[in-house]
């Protein structure tokens, strides 16, 4: 049964539209179960409508015509308790609607299971018998599984839209817009650019051709370098190799020169599909057949197949990469858009980021929110092969993508970026005002950054000085590890552009999400792995050269502080202090100038939180990292779409701790001040002030707002705001009360913009 569940998700998640998915799902699905019918109805949710989409056994014309009400029926019965229903005789039952006309009067046996995506039920897959028979517990689990699995892909291929049975569904998508989380506030009009992994082939978008000839030329360039490839090979391994194994490079090389590669794909380019999309179609087709074949051999010359694509495919690219074009206003979208990909891009070109995995906290969210950039994370129902050179909208408030936009909608997201720009005009008044309560408390403003280009827009957004500066950006855009004096040179930037406002340099904080490419750690659970403090500890050599790096840095300007991250015990603290100190010792010994900066611990773990006080006294202030601390402290993975609902800065739990960790700090006389994105969301800041935070960090995009936030509160309000919101017992209503608070004082206008 597995192997026929696999088989059948497997072909569904190849088809390329709902037309193909349904025809794929009744069909295997009759013929796997051995019944008289199977069918598919999808809800009309305009209509309220359960819509009979596709059926193999009744006897309908028209299909699309079958609608039964919402609850009606035993569909209605299965979409209203989203449970199967499972029956030895339909007709018997008082809630059976017969359907004239379509020949249901000889089926007796009923089986419908909810077909569920996201929590909603798209609709119910149904099997009947002619027989006076129950279905059995196993038909149950098994059509309850495949209707699990094909959720997702009924929910993808409805959203790319394509396909003549979309219009019967149609009501439920006049402006279609795909849903995904809202990562960076902003609104985006431009056009798509696909991202893609050059080791997948797979995930190559189709894009359409200008010049067929010349595609076809670069087509047989890479085919050439290919067979040129194996034949070095070949003659290097040449002398190591028995003859029988030989034999296999010259099957590569057949397999390079086959009509199937040759001609096949020159055709697909003929058709106007760019030559790496018309070489993903050609290799996906013949692997497949060769899978489908009963002799193990050739099944096995599937994988053959796929390498040689892979091979092609890279050589194709080598050459695309170079010479990319990005339209002017380009979106950048990707099954995994990293932090790299964007800094590749030529930043004033780049008017969107959307990724269909990761979250809101996702690093490169953070690097497009500091950067001004509006983000869609887990925009998951967007396929990517279909998408490439797309006229597109994101809409970074409310997670919203719309492809090939209508006129109106185009107008009126052009509307609200016009508003914007005005928002930002407002904002720029701020910058040479304090962030200073109404009743006279200084909170001082700092920014997160990691970027050189950052310097000069913080410099200008009026912040007070760098709270985060994320040294792994630097690491991640080099193919090794940066020297001292490569290191030196770029942390002397920022803290000679800020002195003699204080910078805060955290060490090298990579693993979880943070991959370095000269520096893979591959790893079944990477934040609950080797990441931050723990890398460094364990390297102490690039611990060492990063605190010498920072110390020459800072020579004369007196400003730095030193950030330890991801600290989980005292043990590391203590020891990451002591390695300070003894290159503090080495550069005093060598006479160098040197001054001892101030250290601070951040606290991102839940163990960090409970031992906060100890921290306190070992150190000079305490930085608190919202995002991971959101992540640890809720179980909910940063990057994992599926549960980015639940991650919420603002749940009870959160807030307690960060309220106990603000306590712990001062009861030492230990600053504490907040760097996760949390700071920079204009109805948490309200909370931070009311819990005596020492100073907010966070993107130079987003500090305007929460200076205009600082200066529209007074302390002593939000200390009583603080203690109401503490009794609340969830996130949401914590949210919607401080969303009021900040219309009542005229701040309406930044709610959009909090996450
Ligand atoms: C945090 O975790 O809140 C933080 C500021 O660090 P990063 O986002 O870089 O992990
Ligand atoms: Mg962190």
């Amino acid at each position: 049964m597995l192997a026929i569940l696999q088989h059948i998700v497997q072909e569904v998640n190849r088809a390329r539209s709902l037309d193909d998915v349904l025809e794929i799902i009744v069909k295997e699905v009759r013929q796997a179960m051995g019944v008289d019918a199977a069918s598919v109805y999808l809800t009309d949710f305009d209509r309220q409508q359960h819509v009979l989409m596709l059926t193999a056994g009744l006897d309908v014309d028209d299909m699309g015509s079958v609608r039964l009400n919402q609850g009606e029926g035993l569909i209605g019965l299965v979409a209203r308790r989203a449970e199967p229903v499972n029956l030895a005789d339909a007709i018997k039952d008082p809630r059976y609607k017969l359907i004239e006309g379509i020949g249901a009067e000889k089926f007796h046996a009923f089986l419908g299971v909810p077909i569920i995506h996201q929590r909603i039920v798209l609709g119910v897959l149904v099997i009947q018998g002619t027989r006076k028979k129950a279905f059995k517990d196993d038909d149950v689990a098994f059509l309850v599984t495949l209707a699990a699995q094909l959720a997702g892909a009924i929910a993808h291929a409805e959203a790319r839209g394509q396909g003549s049975s979309i219009e019967k569904i149609k009501s439920r998508k006049h402006e279609q817009f795909i849903q995904g989380e809202a990562a960076a506030p902003g609104v985006g009009i431009g056009t798509a650019m696909v991202i893609f992994p050059a080791a997948d082939l797979m995930a190559v978008p189709d894009r359409e051709v200008e010049d067929i000839d010349e595609e076809i030329f670069l087509y047989q360039d890479a085919l050439a370098r290919v067979v040129k490839d194996i034949d070095d090979m070949q003659e290097r391994l040449g002398e190591s190799l028995e003859e029988e194994n030989r034999v296999l490079f010259d099957a590569y090389a057949l397999l390079v020169n086959s009509d199937t590669i040759v001609d096949d794909v020159i055709e697909g380019i003929k058709k106007g599909n760019w030559a790496p999309g018309a070489l993903r179609d050609v290799i996906q087709y013949s692997a497949q057949k060769f899978e489908e074949m009963e002799d193990p051999y050739f099944r096995d010359r599937a994988d053959d197949v796929r390498e040689v694509g892979q091979r092609i495919l890279q050589n194709l690219l080598e050459k695309e990469k170079t010479a990319r074009e990005y339209p002017k206003k380009t979106i950048l979208m990707g099954e995994t858009i990293g932090a790299t990909d964007l800094a590749d891009a030529p930043v004033k070109n780049i008017v969107g980021v959307v990724s269909s995995r990761g979250s809101g906290s996702s690093h490169v969210a953070i690097l497009a929110r500091a950067m001004g950039i509006p983000v869609v994370m887990g925009a998951e129902d967007l396929d990517m092969s279909r998408i490439d050179r797309h006229a597109f909208i994101i809409d970074g408030y409310q997670g919203r993508l719309y492809m090939d936009p209508s006129p109106p909608v185009r107008r009126e997201y052009a509307r609200l970026a016009r508003e914007d720009t005005e928002l930002e005009k407002d904002l720029r008044v701020l910058q040479k005002l304090t962030a200073e309560t109404t009743d006279g408390k200084r909170m001082p403003l700092y920014v997160n950054t990691g970027l050189v280009a950052d310097i000069k827009p913080s410099i200008k957004s009026g912040a007070e000085g760098v709270g985060l500066y994320r040294t792994e950006f630097p690491f991640m855009i080099r193919d090794r590890f940066p020297g001292t004096e490569e290191q030196t040179a770029i942390y002397r930037q920022v803290l000679k552009a800020f002195s003699p406002r204080p910078v805060t340099l955290r060490t090298l904080d990579v693993g979880g999400d943070k991959s370095l490419p000269y520096f893979p750690i591959k790893e079944e659970n990477p934040f609950l792995g080797w990441r931050g403090i723990r890398i460094t500890l364990d390297h102490r050599e690039i611990f060492l050269t990063q605190i010498h790096a920072m110390f020459k840095a800072a020579k004369g300007l007196d400003n730095l502080s030193i950030l330890l991250p991801m600290i989980s015990d005292l043990g590391e603290l203590d020891e990451a202090i002591l390695l300070i100190d003894q290159v503090f010792s080495e550069m005093q010994e060598d006479d160098e100038e040197v001054t001892w900066p101030g250290i601070g611990a951040m606290i991102e773990v839940p163990s960090a939180v409970y031992q906060a006080e100890e921290m306190a006294q070992r150190v000079d202030f305490l930085s608190i990292g919202t995002n991971d601390l959101t992540q640890y402290i809720l179980a909910v993975d940063r990057n994992n779409a599926r549960v980015a609902k639940l991650y919420d800065t603002l749940h009870p739990a959160v807030l307690r701790a960060i309220n106990n960790v603000v306590e712990a700090g001062h009861k030492h006389g230990c600053p504490v001040g907040v760097c996760g994105e949390m700071a920079g969301d204009p109805a948490a800041a309200i909370l931070l002030l009311g819990m005596g935070v020492d100073n907010l960090s966070m993107t130079v995009a987003g500090l305007p707002r929460i200076k205009w936030v600082i200066r529209s509160f007074s302390q002593r309000d939000a200390r009583v705001m603080l203690t109401r919101v503490l009794q609340f017992t969830s996130a949401h209503a914590i949210r919607k009360y401080l969303n009021s608070a900040l219309e009542s004082v005229g701040l309406g206008s930044l709610i959009r913009a909090g996450k």
